[in-house]
């Protein structure tokens, strides 16, 4: 969601300004715009649509020289998506020049003010006010003017700064909103994430919240809100620019898809050593594990998907009640919450608002919290008491695969690490389900080696206008993100139900041709399974089934099959998700839709 990027060093800025807005457009935005500082004069150009209409007036950056600049993408909260609106904003006199992700809640009452003081606004944005507050709260210095802005501010922002008095200088500050600092050879970037600038650096610091940097080509500084100097040491991130790129695939959710083989081994592998799983720092002690009387896993969207699918092998195998709440619902909901609770956040980007303030909540109800994030370094990840990478590379396709893949990996092993300490599952079971985790890799690899046939399947019912999905137990889990996948880029209406649930209601919107896909990959289930496919098809429907190989019966049943490979029961979900990301990426091809930026849809949703 929106996606800031700032340069100052040797080049010229513009271009290096445009190359970054084009790797952050997988954020989602509506708008964008850039600002270069040359002969002490701040130029803008901004342009409603693509980047690539920005380009075009910026001819390739060619329109502005100079080495220092600021871009954004936006994604409107406060007016329109129109030029004006866009950023980056300029304070009345041109002096200052802001760029702004987040929204700034008190934005009414400030406007009033600084307009009663003769400044004129131009624009209906909420960011606006920060460009004008700088002009008025101005006193020569930038550090100290920044920390009278942050005073003033409510709300949650992330700002890349210019100001013309000061030529050789980009500033940033930031609450609650993603923000990185790259750090290059004589060259310093700010980024929205660290895909902006890979091809640059590899080297960042993060700027905390209400914290201020100063950057110049050769030196980064950084001040707390008191002013006080921050010494940072910068950390590496090791992603390769080519994660970044489509690298031939069409699109990245396809490549991600490729790319789940690999992120789930780098997830899983580090983890298990011989017949034993270390979870990183988080101290798994019988003392501390046997403390725990309740586990809530809080996420949002596929995040939330990913938490259902683990309750179900979590509390198969750890006897301990796990409840799965969306994040933004847990905030409002005076939550079960103590010191005897443990709270697991799932989140990609690390950065989702909701997930942060459900994770604050948690920790001040006494709960120890561990997040499960893919980001370095986010805002979540620094936060929780303890944190558990999906190592999945960076995720760019707004419809995540690899990301939430990885979390379910993660959830499977935090339920064995747990039923292992509490000496509930045998060793044999524990073995036999650790040997299935590690070779989870190789099946999802046999699935994409059979990627046509699901693809045939996905575009005989592109022209659908509502797919059901069904299932029992984890597989119902399963169907849930399946459904989903389907609804986010293609754009068909998509249901998740429970089987047994469909006869006390839905089953009356089935009717001739109605598709279903069933999802039967419990073997204990099957026969119920079966008589829920048999309903459907009575009142007309269509059924396509993502069964075992071990099962054959359902395929002489159902009319088409899909089938993974032999598999444990209890991590299915992880391969159905597969087949399922794939059958609704090949509908939304069929259909011609934006796969990778799916309509209204954001990556990283950072407000709440
Ligand atoms: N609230 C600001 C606006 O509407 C910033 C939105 C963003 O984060 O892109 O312009």
């Amino acid at each position: 969601m929106c996606g800031i990027i700032g340069y100052v060093g040797g080049k010229q800025a513009a271009p290096v300004l445009l190359k970054g807005l084009q790797r952050l457009e997988y954020r989602g935005y509506d708008s964008s715009g850039i600002a270069v500082i040359e002969d002490a004069q701040i130029g803008v150009i901004k342009a409603c649509g693509k980047v690539a209409t920005l380009c075009e007036k910026a001819s390739d950056g060619k329109a502005l020289n100079g080495n220092i600049g600021i871009g954004h993408t936006r994604w409107a909260t406060h007016g329109t998506p129109s030029d004006i609106n866009s950023h980056p904003h300029l304070s009345a006199d041109g002096r200052f020049c802001i760029v702004h992700n987040g929204i700034i809640e008190n934005f009414a009452e400030l406007k009033t003010e600084l307009i009663n003081h003769g400044l004129p606004f131009t624009s209906e944005t909420d960011s606006e006010v920060i460009a004008q507050l700088l002009q008025y709260l101005y006193d020569g210095d930038m550090v100290s003017t920044l920390r009278k802005v942050m005073d003033r501010l409510s709300g949650s922002y992330a700002v890349g700064i210019l100001c013309a008095d000061t030529p050789d200088s980009l500033y940033a500050i930031r609450k609650d909103n993603p923000l990185v600092i790259g750090i290059g050879q004589n060259e310093n970037f700010i980024a929205s994430d660290f895909a902006a600038t890979l091809e640059y650096t590899h080297s960042f610091v993060q700027l905390n919240d209400r914290e201020i940097a100063h950057l110049t080509a050769r030196a980064a500084t950084f001040f707390d809100c008191n002013g006080n100097a921050l010494k940072k040491t910068p950390y590496n991130v090791d992603w390769d620019i080519s994660s970044a790129e489509k690298g031939g695939y069409p699109h990245f959710m396809l490549k991600e898809v490729y790319e789940q083989p690999k992120a789930i081994k780098d997830t899983v592998s580090p983890r298990v050593k011989g017949d034993n799983i270390v979870l990183d720092k988080v101290d798994f002690s019988p003392n501390n594990v046997n403390r725990i009387n309740r586990i809530n896993i809080v996420g949002c969207g596929s995040a939330y998907h990913a938490g259902i699918v683990g309750k179900h092998f979590i509390e198969k195998y750890c006897r301990i009640s796990v409840n799965c709440e969306l994040a933004s619902e847990y905030v409002y909901s005076d939550p079960i919450t103590d010191n005897r609770t443990l709270t697991i956040v799932i989140s990609q980007s690390g950065e989702t608002a909701d997930s942060l303030a459900a994770l604050r909540l948690a920790k001040k109800l006494g709960s120890h919290t561990i997040a499960i994030v893919n980001v370095l370094h986010s805002a979540i990840a620094r936060e929780a008491d303890d944190v558990l990478y999906t190592y999945a590379g960076p995720e760019i396709s707004v419809c995540t695969t690899k990301g939430y893949t990885t979390q379910v990996a993660m959830l499977y092993l935090i339920g064995l690490k747990i039923a292992k300490v509490k000496h509930i599952i045998s060793d044999a079971r524990y073995l036999e389900l650790l040997n299935e985790l590690t070779r989870l890799p190789e099946k999802i690899t046999e699935i994409l080696k059979d990627i046509n046939q699901i693809k045939q399947y996905a575009e005989s019912y592109a022209e659908h206008k509502c797919v059901f999905f069904i299932g029992r137990n984890t597989d119902y889990a399963a169907s849930l993100e399946g459904a989903l996948k389907l609804k986010e880029i293609s754009y068909i209406h998509a249901e998740a139900y429970a089987a047994g649930e469909l006869k006390h209601g839905t089953i009356s919107l089935i009717e001739k041709g109605t598709v279903t896909l069933a999802l039967v990959t419990q073997e204990g289930l099957y026969s119920k399974m079966l008589s829920n496919i048999k309903a459907v098809q009575s009142r007309g429907g269509t059924v396509l089934a993502i069964s075992s190989q071990k099962n054959k019966q359902i395929g002489e049943e159902a009319d088409g099959l899909l089938t993974i490979p032999a598999c444990d029961d209890d991590v299915t979900p992880i391969l159905t998700a597969v087949v399922l990301q794939v059958f609704a990426y090949y509908v939304a091809a069929k259909r011609g839709c934006d796969i990778d930026k799916p309509r209204n849809l954001a990556k990283s949703v950072t407000v709440e």
